[in-house]
């Protein structure tokens, strides 16, 4: 289908395209990547009144280290980040992550800023953002502010980011050296979207778990942090036993909807089993 008819703008500064945006109101919407955008306004399901583009403003790319955390700019897109090295060697679960996003054609365009601002919970970024504890940058008309991604995502396409607000910048922790790492993704072909995926980050200490982090996609209307998973494998070594209650734990905390992908049964137990080759293949990656 052919889009409605819409106004579009390419501004070149930030700044303008903050006075864009709180000027042409909550009719106008951002455009990236447009692999989301775009389908949903071909299909009618969005019909802005205008496009402001992002894709002439030069600041919101890039990937930098600033301390202890990674920077990168929310135009930045999925080719950029799973090629550079920076990532690869600081947040190698972001690496896989990205690796398994879409296919080469879809990372040329997409954002990691389009994919998290759109608020899908099929997207990948969202739980991986989760797993590693980043933080969101949001410039609007009364400046700037940070928010952490752990409460970020509101319910489908609904997160904090409110409709005057631009994501500028996505800040990640580099995690502690020896930090084990996976993101488990279940999909039906090359280029789907998550039936279930579990990112896992693992801090072992003396042969049992110092530290984990587990985020699931695409089984419930959020990402979801998989906290009494975490808490009960605290303090123990990673065996069948505590696996298993692992598994089962993350397994309580999904809802999945039934889609073609599987009936929601079919994706909680599915979500089980990522989470546990998450920790399997992070801890066979951790240093204790
Ligand atoms: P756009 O489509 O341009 O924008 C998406 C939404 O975010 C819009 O509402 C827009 O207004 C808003 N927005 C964009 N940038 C900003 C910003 N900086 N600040 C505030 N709001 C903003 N994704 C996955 O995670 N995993 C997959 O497996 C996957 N498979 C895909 C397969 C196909 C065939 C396609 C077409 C897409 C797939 N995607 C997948 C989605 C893809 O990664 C998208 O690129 C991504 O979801 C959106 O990024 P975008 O840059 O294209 O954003």
């Amino acid at each position: 289908m052919i889009p409605a008819g819409f106004d579009y703008h390419a501004p070149r500064s930030l700044a303008d395209a903050v006075k864009l945006l709180g000027s042409l109101g909550p009719d106008a919407r951002l455009l990236a990547g447009g692999h989301s955008l775009l389908p949903m306004m071909k299909l009618r399901f969005a019909t802005p009144s205008a496009l402001i583009d992002l894709g002439k403003i030069a600041d919101l790319r890039g990937i930098a280290q600033a301390g202890n955390e990674i920077r990168i700019g929310a135009m930045t897109t999925e080719h950029a980040l799973h090629g550079s090295k920076l990532v690869a060697e600081k947040l190698p679960l972001l690496h896989e992550g990205v690796s398994q996003i879409a296919d080469p054609q879809v990372r040329y365009r997409g954002t990691i800023g389009g994919d998290i601002s759109h608020g899908d919970p099929a997207n990948d970024h969202p739980s991986l953002m989760l797993a590693l504890d980043a933080s969101f940058v949001l410039a609007g008309p009364k400046g700037e502010r940070v928010v952490k991604a752990d409460g970020f995502f509101l319910g489908v396409y609904s997160t904090q980011r409110a409709d005057d607000e631009i994501l500028t910048q996505i800040r990640i922790p580099i995690p502690a050296a020896g930090s084990g790492w996976s993101y488990s993704k279940l999909k039906r072909k090359t280029g789907d979207f998550a039936t279930a995926a579990a990112a896992v980050l693992l801090q072992m200490k003396g042969g049992t778990v110092g530290a984990v982090s587990i985020a699931l996609t695409n089984v419930g209307p959020t990402p979801i942090k998989a906290r009494q998973a975490e808490q009960a494998l605290v303090g123990k070594a990673l065996n069948d036993a505590s696996l298993n209650q692992a598994a089962r734990l993350a397994m309580a905390a999904c809802s999945p909807t039934n889609d073609p992908r599987g009936t929601p049964e079919y994706k909680t137990a599915m979500a089980g089993e990522m989470t546990r080759r998450a920790l399997q293949a992070a801890l066979s990656r951790a240093k204790a």
